[in-house]
């Protein structure tokens, strides 16, 4: 239900190519690490997995369905960024349930979704706070439910984890693994770090220059034993 397809997908910037013709399945219900160098193209797939980027050429199914041309929010997909972007003067429940209000959900409805997701990420006893009040993982923990409140059958995310401590970084991986397997929905991780990769991923996708160099389980993309 939730197959992800990228079709000889393509972007320009001017005269630069930042993805080349990429063409690729994702498996349903999997974790996906999208994995290379600075600048090889991770992020603007992404970016136009999610609809933050137009696709020069070629087109992108979820569920057999062309989502190339739809706006983000109708896509089926939820981008989780780098550095939050948390609003500073909402509480977490506000934040969490943000994108509920600009779709007009009535507060008792928003309420009731936003608890559940705090729940879901362990953040019920912070519903209250605004964002500064929170560590760095703890906000990680509310961009992620703020994403997720919109029931995306794709999660993405870039370089979640970058902006963390070494420690906290890998207790991230496992409550972002946990989660995933909770949820039995898709996550496209890009990273630029294969330990990172080799942590999370059912399958990992390396990128280089603009193309997709390997794809495949972990262990078979690092001849790992
Ligand atoms: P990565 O995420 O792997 O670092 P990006 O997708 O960000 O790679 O970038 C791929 C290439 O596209 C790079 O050469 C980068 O400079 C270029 N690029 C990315 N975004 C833009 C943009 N908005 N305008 C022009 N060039 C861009
Ligand atoms: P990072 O290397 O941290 O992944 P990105 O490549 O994603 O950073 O770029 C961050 C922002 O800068 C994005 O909005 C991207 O579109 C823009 N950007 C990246 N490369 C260029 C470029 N060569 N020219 C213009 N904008 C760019």
């Amino acid at each position: 239900i939730q197959d992800l397809e990228l079709v000889s997908v393509t972007k320009r910037y001017g005269t630069t190519v930042a993805v080349d013709a990429v063409s690729h399945h994702f498996r349903p219900a999997s974790y996906t690490c999208l994995l290379g160098p600075s600048g090889c193209g991770k992020s603007s797939t992404l970016r136009m997995i999610a609809g933050h980027e137009s696709v020069s050429d070629g087109s992108i199914l979820l569920a057999h369905r062309d989502i190339s041309h739809l706006p983000p929010a109708k896509r089926g997909t939820a981008m989780m960024f780098q550095n939050y972007a948390l609003f500073p003067h909402l509480s977490v429940a506000d934040n969490v349930a943000f994108s509920l209000k600009m779709k007009g959900v009535d507060a008792t409805d928003r309420r009731a979704k936003a608890a559940e997701m705090l729940d879901l990420v362990d953040l019920t006893a912070l519903a209250d706070r605004l964002p500064a009040q929170l560590s760095g993982g703890q906000q990680q923990r509310v961009a992620l439910a703020r994403a997720l409140i919109t029931r995306p059958q794709v999660l993405l995310l870039d370089e979640p984890l970058s902006a963390l401590d070494p420690f906290l970084r890998v207790r991230m991986r496992t409550e972002l693994r946990n989660l995933q397997k909770e949820l039995g929905i898709s996550f496209v991780h890009v990273t630029h770090g294969q330990d990172e990769a080799l942590a999370l991923a059912d399958e990992i996708v390396v990128m280089n220059n603009a193309v997709i160099e390997q794809a495949g389980p972990a262990r078979e993309v690092f001849n790992a034993p």
